[in-house]
């Protein structure tokens, strides 16, 4: 797994407080802290850019960052956007952060990294995570600009020679070639990074491009193609039980509170993906949210299809240390690998965890 032990300890010691001395059901794990929604790319798959000029203008300012980031309370924060490379201030975020023990994966298609690198000091809680989509050929499809795949490589070795973390992040759409992703996975494993992220993408309605989303069985048949023997090299960002859930060995219902999302609209009702109101306080968003109504055992048709990272890890991590066959299913897939049925198996898993 590519994750250190530090913050394994960090993440391991939390969720067994709050789930057995705290008692708390809706904890969050990951705070997705959106600073803004400007980009420098206009990707095919994204739901964030589509806002009016003066919407794309605004942004959360540090104090804004460091408050959500207390009051939420979790020990991972993602920064995703838009770009946050873009906003003036986001160094002296990473640092307030950095000083709170956070661990912070700092999302950015890398565009600006080499320029801006400088700005950011080496930490054990800092991380860049890269968007990379695949291959060049791939990559600058899906971002739909040539020259990104390189911008982005050049931007990977710069952070690594520099003593950063730095992790991919790749979201995977209809059409996406099992073999091509496999040779990606090599590619980044020889440049070096800590680990890869993967998520398939989410059918955003406001998407420009709706034909490329993956339903569910998709989805399974995928991941069964690109895991099975898979070179023992490769490195994952995430628990093992979630790769066992994107090939179907396993079923997890969505728990959209372990992602909250903050920006500049306030806490984002229910989730990072859909957009059913906002609230102004952590407290409000986590008592007011009606959790029934989402996920795919609710019936709601914008869950039916939904196997996001950002709505399902947290699950996984539930399950792996609120369950005894969670923990001896995590330590198995971390020792042995996770379990891949073949890609032509029909299997359809059954609740593993969840609500
Ligand atoms: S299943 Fe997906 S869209 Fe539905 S609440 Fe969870 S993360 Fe959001």
């Amino acid at each position: 797994m590519g994750i250190p032990i530090s913050q394994m300890w960090t993440v391991s010691t939390y969720v067994l407080k709050q789930k057995f001395i705290k008692r708390n059901k809706h904890y969050p794990l990951v705070l997705m802290l959106e600073p803004l929604f400007r980009c420098n790319l206009s990707c095919a798959g994204c739901g964030k850019i589509q806002y009016p000029g003066h919407i794309l203008k605004r942004q959360l300012s540090v104090d804004e960052c460091v408050q959500a980031v207390e009051e939420c309370g979790a020990p991972i924060v993602s920064i995703p956007g838009g770009e946050p490379l873009l906003h003036p201030d986001m160094p002296k975020i990473v640092e307030e952060l950095v000083k709170r023990r956070k661990y912070i994966y700092l999302c950015t298609n890398a565009i600006l990294l080499e320029k801006k690198i400088e700005e950011y000091k080496p930490s054990k809680y800092l991380t860049f995570s890269i968007h990379m989509d695949g291959l060049e050929e791939e990559h600058d499809e899906a971002v739909c600009r040539d020259g990104i795949y390189k911008k982005a490589i050049a931007g990977i070795k710069v952070a690594l020679d520099k003593g950063f973390r730095v992790t991919t992040n790749t979201t995977l759409f209809l059409g996406a070639k099992p073999d091509r992703t496999r040779m990606f996975f090599d590619e980044m494993t020889k440049l070096g990074v800590e680990g890869m992220m993967l998520s398939p993408g989410y059918s955003y309605s406001k998407a420009p491009d709706q034909e490329s989303f993956l339903q569910r069985k998709e989805t399974y048949k995928l991941f069964r193609e690109i895991f099975h023997s898979p070179n023992k090299s490769w490195k994952f960002n995430h628990s093992p039980l979630f790769l066992e859930f994107l090939a179907g060995h396993r079923h997890y219902e969505c728990t959209p509170w372990g992602n909250p999302t903050y920006n500049i609209f306030g806490w984002q009702k229910p989730c990072y993906l859909l957009q059913k109101g906002y609230t102004k306080t952590f407290k409000e968003l986590i008592d007011e949210t009606n959790w029934d109504e989402y996920g795919q055992k609710s019936n709601n048709p914008e869950c039916a299809n939904c196997m996001v990272h950002s709505g399902h890890e947290a699950t996984t991590v539930d399950h792996t240390f609120g369950t005894l066959g969670g923990f001896l299913g995590t330590v198995r897939a971390t020792f042995l690998g996770p379990k891949i049925p073949k890609p032509e198996s029909q299997k359809i898993p059954s609740v593993s965890g969840g609500k």
